[in-house]
């Protein structure tokens, strides 16, 4: 559990990564292209390296994080550094298309490389609530991933080197969908004057309880069948007309509630309407209409 690691990119994440890595006791090389955020690091243990080339090399497997995936290709593209031979984790927020052109340039210049997303802030890394994904071939993942272990909860999620960010993107979505639902409940009940941490443990319980659902909905989604077993997508639509008409009454904002109502009418249109809830994937499988 004490393999030597590079840490290159020293931002807030970056720091924090390399940090975790020292605090594991695994001999940690760091580089930045400003040198002076190095020093706490090189104060606890890290070697700072001269050059991008020689971090890499001093270690079999580099963390990189930057800014962006312009700023990895730059970097790792420099006529001095040699990626042959190195594992490389790109921990760089990105999308999905970048994650997979930037695999291909890498490994045809001779690297291993797993792309990855980390789904925490800086000060949680090194502790369970850290997840980090990884994507990328398994048998490049599987050497490092008790070193990765000093992150975080760490996870490879398959061979597709696009899974890490799309499964970021999966989890923002989540993560504003819960919330902004959390704050119009918030809104509606301040108007009674029931304040937002008397609301709290309830929205809490209701957001726990819908996900339970998700498991036995995600069998529907994959069978392509949404038999009515709990209620039929126009019970829904006619659930979310009060919830638009009880928004607009207390003057809060109507907006989520709209927006709802728009998708479910398209698929109740387009003949669903006796149908359950998930057959709304296909209104989110494809572009919005206009
Ligand atoms: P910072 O802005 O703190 O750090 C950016 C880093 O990128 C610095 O080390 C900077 O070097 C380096 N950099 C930028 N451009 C170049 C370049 N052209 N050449 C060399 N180095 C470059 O950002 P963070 O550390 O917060 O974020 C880094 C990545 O981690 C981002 O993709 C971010 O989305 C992701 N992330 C961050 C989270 C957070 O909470 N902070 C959470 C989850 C993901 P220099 O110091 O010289 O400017």
């Amino acid at each position: 559990t004490t393999a030597p690691v590079t840490v290159i990119g020293l931002g807030l994440m970056g720091r924090a990564l390399a940090a975790a890595f020292l605090r594991a006791g695994h001999p940690t090389t760091v580089w930045n292209r400003t040198t002076s955020k190095a020093a706490e690091l090189v104060a606890g243990g890290a070697r700072l390296a001269t050059t991008p080339g020689a971090a890499l090399a001093a270690s079999p497997l580099t963390i990189i994080c930057l800014t962006d995936y312009t700023a990895v290709r730059d970097l790792l593209g420099a006529s001095d550094v040699e990626l042959s031979g190195s594992t490389v984790i790109n921990l760089t927020s990105g999308d999905s298309a970048q994650a997979r052109e930037t695999a291909r340039w890498a490994e045809q210049r001779g690297a291993r490389y797993l792309d990855g997303a980390i789904m925490a802030v800086p000060p949680a890394i090194g502790t369970p609530d850290a997840v980090i994904l990884h994507s990328g071939p398994r048998p490049d993942f599987e050497p490092h991933e008790a070193t990765l272990a000093a992150l975080g909860t760490v996870t490879h999620l398959g061979a597709d080197h696009g899974l890490a960010s799309l499964y970021d993107a999966a989890g923002l979505a989540m993560m504003w969908s819960v919330l902004n639902a959390w704050l119009l409940g918030t809104a509606m009940l301040r108007t009674a004057g029931v304040d937002a941490v008397t609301y709290a443990p309830f929205a809490r319980m209701m957001a726990a309880g819908v996900a339970d659902w998700l498991p036995g909905y995600a069998e529907q989604v994959d069978a392509g069948s949404f038999p009515a077993e709990v209620s039929a997508l126009e019970t829904d639509a006619r659930a979310m007309t009060h919830l638009i008409e009880q928004s607009e009454a207390l003057g809060v904002n109507a907006e989520l509630p709209r927006l709802f109502k728009e998708i479910a009418d398209r698929a109740i249109a387009a003949g669903h309407g006796g149908e359950q809830y998930p057959v709304l994937i296909e209104e989110f499988g494809r572009p919005a209409p206009g």
